[in-house]
């Protein structure tokens, strides 16, 4: 095992996977710490959008290898079921984060990365170096240190991150589905306390996957009765759950979801994906912010490695700068769009003004979305 890494990445998600396999493409020394094994399915609505294509092109991760859906078009519909559907204006593909998030440990390690199966406990700090701990006690050092460690970790509470503190009062659930669905569609159907996406994987599966307020959920005893008393009350969602049967033990469910800020720089560590923000799934953008985060940190540490990026002061302020002008504004689109979202008369209300006005809708779509990554 190599104890020295020019770059330790903490998580092995999709945000961390993409920087190995930018730095390592550039021959820096990576390592990989992610705490559970591959593949493995995660809570997440599996739509992509195709923002990120140019940038997979460069780093030779082959979309096309995976057979994901293509998706081109998208309905939303009230709580009482009232739909409109707009063509997406850039379109994006369905992918299951089994197959990807494999696919791109795999890409990693061809690249040379090394990669460690187990949980980090502690990271220290001290004259320039990162020292990191492992629970089972592997000790590793590096001068370079990416989190990537998703939305809520053990490593938010070590360093006291101010979000952390707060209620997150978010769950979410989700399955793969056999049955019947368009497969160039995705879905974004309302429901009271909270909406749910649907639209296709490879292999024809369906992937369907719900967030909701934990105070409507709570009132009732179980993901079924929850489902059959207030999901299905949306015809549109009674038509998909109907018609589909699930491919899953169970559903897989997550809980504590928070969309506070967070700060990009903590402790000296560059946070990227989930750890650095996390967008409301209704935009169906996590995944490329994730996976753009990846790119503007990997660029810049190769910068701090060739030295045309002097101090490790610079750098930090330079991705900091990079990433708030390049998500901050979706954030806040996300935020607005998801209070409109939980608020039935004000979804109506939206609904009725998109039939008037068509055009709005690709409009908003726009605006939650970043454009090509190149
Ligand atoms: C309900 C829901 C639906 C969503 N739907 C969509 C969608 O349709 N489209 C879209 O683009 N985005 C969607 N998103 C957002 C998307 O899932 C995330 O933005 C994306 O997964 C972020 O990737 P990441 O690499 O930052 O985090 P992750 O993919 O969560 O990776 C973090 C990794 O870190 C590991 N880890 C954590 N702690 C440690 C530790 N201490 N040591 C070692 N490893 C550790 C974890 O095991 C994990 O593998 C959705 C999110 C939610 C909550």
């Amino acid at each position: 095992m190599k104890v020295n890494s020019d770059v330790i990445i903490i998580g092995g998600g999709l945000a961390g996977l993409t920087a190995a396999i930018h730095l390592s493409k550039f021959g820096l020394e990576v390592t990989i710490i992610e705490k559970n094994e591959y593949p493995k399915h995660k809570v997440c609505g599996e739509y992509i959008s195709n923002e990120v294509l140019p940038y997979f092109e460069y780093l030779d991760v082959k979309m096309a290898d995976l057979m994901p859906s293509v998706i081109t078009k998208m309905e939303f519909s009230s709580a009482k079921g009232k739909i409109i559907s707009a063509d997406l204006p850039l379109g994006g593909f369905g992918i299951s984060r089994f197959e990807l998030d494999y696919y791109l440990v795999q890409k990693a390690i061809e690249n040379g990365c090394q990669v460690i199966q187990d949980t980090v406990t502690e990271i220290e700090y001290v004259n320039e170096e990162f020292f990191i701990t492992t629970a089972n006690n592997i000790k590793l050092k590096s001068r370079i240190t990416i989190g990537a460690y998703g939305k809520r970790s053990n490593i938010d509470q070590k360093l006291n991150r101010n979000f952390i503190q707060k209620k997150s009062p978010w769950l979410a659930v989700k399955g793969h589905y056999a049955g019947e669905f368009p497969n160039n569609l995705v879905g974004l159907h309302n429901f009271k306390g909270g909406y749910c996406g649907v639209s296709k994987v490879e292999n024809s599966k369906i992937n369907i996957c719900y967030l909701v307020d934990y105070e409507t959920f709570k009132r009732y005893q179980n993901i079924e009765e929850f489902q059959s008393e207030i999901i299905l009350k949306n015809p549109n969602l009674k038509l998909i759950f109907e018609n589909s049967k699930i491919l899953f033990e169970k559903p897989l469910t997550i809980s504590q979801i928070s969309f506070e800020k967070k700060d990009t720089v903590e402790n000296h560590i560059l946070m990227i994906g989930d750890t650095a923000g996390l967008i409301h799934p209704l935009c169906g953008n996590g995944m490329a912010m994730a996976i753009h985060s990846a790119k503007i940190v990997s660029e810049l540490i190769l910068k701090f490695y060739d030295k045309s990026i002097v101090s490790r002061k610079e750098l930090e302020k330079k991705y900091t700068r990079e990433w708030n002008y390049n998500f901050r504004k979706r954030l806040k689109t996300a935020r607005i769009l998801s209070k409109i979202m939980l608020n039935e008369k004000l979804t109506s209300f939206l609904i009725q003004f998109i039939v008037k006005f068509p055009n709005l809708l690709p409009k908003i779509i726009k605006k939650t979305h970043g454009k090509p990554i190149l």
